[in-house]
Order: structure tokens, then sequence, then C-alpha cells
């Protein structure tokens, strides 16, 4: 690998997952408007975070990773943010409390727009069309026009994960998560259910508290971590022109940062050594994630590590490992001792989404709850034996009562995924599944 780098060094390299633009001059005057546009994050805010996480590694708190699998420009919506939001501060809440641990939460939100696809083509009653890749590189309706790699969607992926962020700012430091309001996040849609009630008698215990803690002076007024928090955003850096285009030079320390998000990682697909995705994230000093699946060896994981974090710089790197319930036994020790004999920092954290997709019998791609906590037992079950700190949590998630994922003590089952069925890629987690993991893994968490 080249020593030089530059934010187009991976123009040189092998790249794999990223579309062919028919009109190649549109693309190169709309990557040049992008550079123009306002970061949007800041380069301090990602040293925040990488220190946040560094936290993590260090086993002193807990990285919560949410959000839609793929956002879309049909469900933008305000509701729609603010009520993923709002299940990723209940889930945050339960951790902390139930746990006594300091959670870092970031959305895939505000950016989480490009898929990558494990076929180039999708054949539907014989008529073959390029595969959908994600709202900000064409359309997911089944016609030849719509499939076509269009740049002027980069603009307006950015514009909406501007006006994203821009609410989950306003949510996250105007007073919507002030800790006194902890009984309205609950969603309509949970105030029923069993975890909806485990909730509530958490609420309870909450602002008893809080009432306490106000009564000896630590009010909204005097302790703004009561008032505020902290959210930060991530997507999976995959439209390498578009990330490119939001690389800047950061004026304090003269470093890069992609201020496309906060924190990106690298797929399960992308993550070839010598190609153009790892080229480009080891030049930039955001947080960096990647996919580790079934296939991943100690040493590939070790090579990846040295190259994204040479100077093995704690909160840098997170592994994301997606092994599926099956197969986590058998191979995350082996990462974890590989890591740990090297002395490399990580944030551990896992994934039990990508590799517990199905198929149903109905046609519906879906995950089954069951399989889904299974893999996350496994993942804390691993990490105790092994010593290390299980890290964090990486869900496909909504606010909306979707039936996406079969199962949960709201069983949704096979035969209703039919009914609310909204992902533009993978099944999503709705609130009520979402809020039945956090219990279980704040009871993780507390063994
Ligand atoms: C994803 O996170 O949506 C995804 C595609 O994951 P993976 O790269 O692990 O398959
Ligand atoms: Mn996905």
């Amino acid at each position: 690998m080249a020593d030089v780098w530059t934010p187009d060094t991976w123009r040189s390299k092998t790249l794999h997952q990223v579309p062919t633009y028919p009109d190649q001059a549109k693309l190169a005057q709309t990557e040049e408007a992008l550079a123009t546009f306002p970061p949007l994050v800041f380069a301090g805010e990602a040293r925040r975070l990488k220190a946040s996480l560094a936290n993590v590694a260090d086993g002193k708190a807990f990285l919560l990773q949410g959000g839609d699998c793929a956002e879309s420009f049909a469900e933008f919506r305000a509701n729609n943010i603010r009520d993923t939001f709002r299940v990723m501060l209940q889930m945050a809440v339960v951790l902390t409390y139930g746990a006594a641990m300091p959670v870092v939460k970031v959305g895939r939100m505000a950016g989480q727009f490009a898929k990558p696809r494990s076929a180039d083509n999708e054949t539907i009653d014989g008529v073959t069309l390029p595969s959908y890749r994600g709202d900000i590189i064409n359309g997911i309706e089944f016609t030849p026009e719509a499939r076509i790699p269009d740049p002027d969607r980069m603009v307006r992926a950015y514009n909406q994960s501007a006006a994203t962020l821009n609410l989950l700012r306003a949510f996250a430091q105007g007073g919507y998560a002030d800790l006194h309001k902890v009984h309205q996040w609950t969603l309509g849609c949970v105030a029923g259910s069993l975890q909806g009630k485990l909730y509530e008698e958490m609420a309870n215990r909450l602002s008893e508290t809080l009432a306490f803690m106000g009564a000896c002076g630590m009010t909204s007024e005097t302790t703004p971590q009561i008032r505020e928090t902290e959210f930060f955003t991530s997507h999976e850096a995959l439209l390498l022109p578009y990330e490119q285009a939001l690389t800047r030079i950061d004026s304090t320390s003269g470093d890069w940062y992609d201020c496309s998000a906060h924190m990106l990682w690298i797929g399960e697909r992308t993550r070839q050594l010598d190609a153009g995705h790892v080229e480009f994230l080891r030049g930039v000093k955001n947080p960096i994630g990647f996919k580790a699946g079934p296939g991943m060896s100690g040493d590939d994981l070790l090579r990846l590590i040295d190259t994204l974090n040479p100077a093995n710089e704690p909160g840098r790197i997170t592994v994301i490992t997606r092994m599926g319930a099956e197969k986590i036994e058998e191979k995350l020790p082996a990462l974890v001792r590989h890591v740990t004999r090297e002395g490399r920092s990580v944030v551990w954290s896992c994934d039990p989404m990508h590799a517990n997709t199905v198929k149903a019998s109905t046609g519906y791609k879906t995950r089954e709850f069951d399989r889904i906590l299974a893999e996350v037992r496994a993942f804390f079950a691993v990490h105790k034996a092994e010593g290390t700190h299980a890290g964090g949590v990486h869900f496909e998630m909504t606010g909306q009562d979707v039936t996406e994922c079969v199962g949960g003590s709201k069983a949704v089952t096979e035969a209703r995924l039919g009914d609310r069925y909204h992902t533009h890629c993978d099944p999503r987690l709705n609130a009520n599944q979402a809020l039945e993991l956090a219990f279980l893994i704040a009871d993780q968490l507390k063994a």
C-alpha cells in the first residue's frame, strides 16, 4: 500500500460496490459542487466521539449504534427521525440505569443511504435490471430509468442529512432528551406491552432518583448531563466520490476528517486490504468501524487493524462482528485472542442482524428475533470467557411499529410480515423489539 495518502488515492485501487455513472461529466460537476458545501460535522466532534469510544475500549462505557438499514427519500419525515431517536434514548436509559454504565449513542442516521449488494442485477418475472443501491445512488422502483445511477441524488442525500442532523442536534440539546421527560419517550405502540411496563417501572425509579438529586441541588440547571445528551451520526462509507467530497482539513489539527458523519464504517463486502475503501478510510482521522463476518481470520483482522490504526490509538477502531447465531461461538474467540495477544486496542461491537437474515416462506427477507437474541447472548458469553469487554451493539431498528423481524414479546408472525413491511433494504427491529433487546443487554452487562 502506498504510504502517501490524499483524499483521492482510493481512485487508483480496485473498487468494489461503487456504481458506474453513465454521465461522468455530471458526476465530476456534482463532486465539485459538493466539495464546496459546508461540512455536516466538525472534526472536534469526531474527536470527542473517539475519546468516548476509547472509554468503551477500556471497558468503562458501552456503545449503542443503531438506525435504518437504509435511509430513504420517501421516509424522510420529522416523526420518523424523532421516533428512532426516542427509542435509542429509551434503550440508552435502560442500559445506563440498569447497568450503571455510560452509553455512547451513535445513529445509523443522517447519511446511511448507500447499500452494498450481493448481486449486481435483480430479476423479476423474467426482467433483469441493475440492483437498487440506495437512494443516494439510484431508485428502488423496478424500472430501467430508476435504476440508472444519478449524481443529483448525492446532493439530495446531503441536504436530507443536513436537515436530519439539524433535528437530531435540536432533540439532543434542546430539552427533548432531558431525563425528566423519560416517561414521555414511550411510543404509543410500546405503551401496553411487557417492555412498556418494565420501562415504566424503571422510569418511575429514575424519576424518584432525579427528585432526590434535585433536592440535593442537582437539577437540569446545575447539571447539563441531566438536560441534554450527546448523539453522534455514522454510516457505511461506501460511496467514495461522496465521502471524498466531504473530506476536509481540520484547521485545528491540520488532519483530514471525513465530515459527512462522526463515525464511518467499512462493510463486510468492501474491507479488502488493498482495495479502495480501506485506502480511503486509513487517511481520515474519524473513528472507524469495520464489519467482521465468519470468513475473517485472526491474521486478516490484525492486518486490517494495523492498516487503519498503525499507532494503535484507542477509540479509533470498532470491530463490528456479524457472525450469525450459529457461528459466533466458534468464530469469535479466535479473533478476540489474536487482538488481545497482540495488545491492540479495539471496541468490540456485535451486529446480530446481518448474518441472521433469512427468507420467509412468504418471500419476505426477515430475521428471527430469537436468533438475534442468541447472537447477542453468545457475544457476551464469549467476551466473558475471554476476559474482554463486550463493548457495544449495532442494530437495524426504527421507532415505527413495523413488521419486518419475526418474534418478540409482542410477536410478529411470519403471516403478518406484510402488514407494515416498509424497509428499503434489510428488516429492522421495531420499537418494542428494540426495547426488549435493551433489557436483555442491561441484564448481560450487570451479570
Ligand atoms: C449493513 O450494515 O447494512 C450491511 C450491509 O452490513 P454488512 O456489511 O455487515 O453486510
Ligand atoms: Mn443492512
